[in-house]
């Protein structure tokens, strides 16, 4: 296969820059909303459009959600840090530049950790600043619009964080495994709803290969365009196996720009790569230099939540689960709470990990929902664990159970009666039932009592059949091993 033989020859080297939407009510250096869905450029004013003569004002709030992050990632955060102004034009960009930071982010230095092959790997991040997003260009879809491209100055303006890891990536799976990290730290902070989706978690990446040994990169191309978590794997992957045949070949990666086209599933060239001397980069003389009093940073240190590696070490300890069953249920807060919150309601930790971990995820990964939007609530599963436990419906019913409250949002309790789903105890009635099956099946008895023990799973199934499944398994077990017995 091409795929091992030419990756045990190269390696792939992949650092990324994300872009993150801050969650501030209005933007970085003006009082507009950031509301999201508004009539175009009804959210505007003379600051963000770049009139003559107006001047930017700094949104506090996005610095400290930035340091929020910074915090979080283990960066250094600067005392003193510097906008500056990154020259281009675009008409979506009505100033002619871009408000952003160059020589003095606000934060450098952190790392993130995620596991590979069940070992923790650091990905170290170069550098987290803050800047300005541009305006949206739409271009016209019907036949009288065709020829028209229109601007909407809604987004210009709103808060971004940019976060640039170290070339640390080696393949599209730690790049995924990374920006999931990264997504999940976001929105355990609740500085960015960070979906990618929205287009409010973006990400270029710099991809290049290089024979396996060697120290120096090889020469690296940038991807753009890439907007689902999907995408990103593939056009990594695409890019990876472009560069190596290209190397394999004799031939030469160039450096340039490449956009992702989903259409085709392949990256495309779409300029050549530009250099940070193209940008004219200055600081900008609108804005005074940012200085952060040590007091602050430890304020809002004070004030940090708990993340998600913090929260998945208390999961293994407090409620002694798997490593792994840990890191999938703090993979986002919300999934964190629900099983918290079903804990306290039912307090066995396993019990509740895998049915989350088992029916509940695979229903919400069927519907591509969220745990937001699950309709079994905890209270809801710890009722239903509840009655398994009080020997009221059965481990193997309750999978159905499961199943209806999926399906309706109902209690347990309800589903249960409404379906005569409760299990027989009744020892009369199951021993009604083993009778049946053997009468309806007399070889096999025959046979068992001839030494061929492992029919006993046959006669099993037989009662649990004649009772719809609601007989208890270990009543059947018992009374089953008694009346199978040589007489
Ligand atoms: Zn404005």
């Amino acid at each position: 296969m091409w795929r091992q033989e030419m990756l045990m020859e190269y390696e792939a080297v992949i650092g990324l820059e994300v872009h993150a939407q801050l969650l501030t009510r209005s933007k970085i250096f003006c009082g507009c909303s950031t509301a999201f869905g508004e009539e175009p450029n009804a959210l505007t004013c003379p600051v963000c459009t770049g009139q003559p003569g107006s001047l930017p004002v700094l949104n506090k709030k996005a610095v400290e959600f930035a340091i929020r992050l910074g915090l979080a990632t283990s960066c250094r955060i600067a005392p003193y840090s510097l906008f500056a102004r990154k020259n281009y034009f675009y008409p979506d960009l009505p100033k002619g530049y871009q408000i952003s930071m160059y020589e003095y982010p606000l934060a450098e230095h952190g790392f993130v950790d995620i596991t590979v092959d069940d070992q923790k790997k650091r990905i170290k991040l170069i550098r987290i600043h803050l800047e300005e997003d541009a305006g949206k260009l739409k271009h016209g879809e019907t036949p009288e619009t065709a020829a028209f491209s229109y601007v909407d100055f809604n987004r210009t303006g709103v808060p971004l964080v940019e976060i640039v890891s170290g070339p640390d990536l080696r393949s599209s799976q730690e790049a995924g495994d990374y920006l999931r990290k990264l997504r999940s730290l976001l929105q355990y902070l609740e500085i960015s709803t960070a979906n990618m989706e929205e287009g409010n978690f973006r990400c270029d990446a710099n991809v290049s290969v290089r024979p396996r040994g060697q120290k120096e990169f090889g020469t690296r191309t940038e991807l753009k365009n890439m907007n689902s978590f999907r995408y990103v794997e593939k056009a990594l992957d695409y890019e990876i196996k472009r560069q190596i045949d290209l190397l394999g070949e004799g031939g030469e990666v160039v450096q340039e720009t490449r956009l992702w086209d989903v259409s085709q599933g392949i990256t495309v060239s779409m300029r050549g790569k530009e250099e940070a001397h193209d940008y004219r980069y200055f600081p900008d003389p609108d804005l005074v230099p940012i200085r952060i009093e040590d007091s602050w940073i430890e304020a809002i240190r004070k004030n940090l939540p708990e993340l998600p590696d913090a929260k998945k070490e208390r999961f293994v300890n407090d409620y002694e689960i798997p490593e792994y069953d840990a890191e999938i249920l703090t993979s986002t807060k919300a999934l964190a709470n629900y099983y918290e919150e079903s804990v306290r309601l039912f307090p066995e930790p396993k019990a509740v990990s895998n049915w989350m971990m088992g029916d509940l995820l695979r229903e919400l990964k069927n519907d591509e929902k969220e745990i937001e939007q699950c309709p079994v609530t905890p209270g809801h599963l710890a009722e239903m664990l509840a009655m398994i436990k009080q020997g009221t419906i059965s481990g193997k019913i309750a999978k159905d159970v499961f199943e209806e409250m999926y399906r309706t949002g109902e209690k347990p309790e309800k589903i249960v009666r409404d379906k005569g789903w409760v299990q027989i105890l009744d020892k009369g009635a199951i021993e009604q039932a083993i009778e049946k099956a053997m009468q309806a099946n007399p070889r096999q008895v025959e046979d068992y009592r001839k030494g061929k023990e492992k029919l006993f799973g046959f006669f099993v199934g037989e009662v649990m059949k004649q009772t719809k499944g609601k007989a208890n398994p270990q009543l059947v077990n018992e009374l089953l091993k008694e009346k199978l017995k040589v007489k």
